[in-house]
């Protein structure tokens, strides 16, 4: 299990369960939102830089 763990600001921990459905991320180049599937995931994990990455969506990934 993946789970969220957030620190609140008088300093307790949560953790917050993580599921597949619930990862979103917002295309850098039209602002939409999208949802980050298992594959998606997969390749993000695999290509590096979770925080940094930037994910297009369909439509600007065909524009390319
Ligand atoms: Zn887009």
């Amino acid at each position: 299990m993946l789970y969220h763990k957030i620190t609140s600001e008088n300093g307790t921990t949560k953790m917050v369960d993580l599921y597949e459905d619930e990862i979103f991320s917002i295309c850098p180049s039209c602002g939409i939102e999208q949802e980050v599937d298992t594959e998606l995931l997969q390749s993000i994990l695999t290509d590096g830089d979770f925080g940094g990455t930037s994910v297009y969506c369909a439509e600007c990934t065909k524009k390319e």
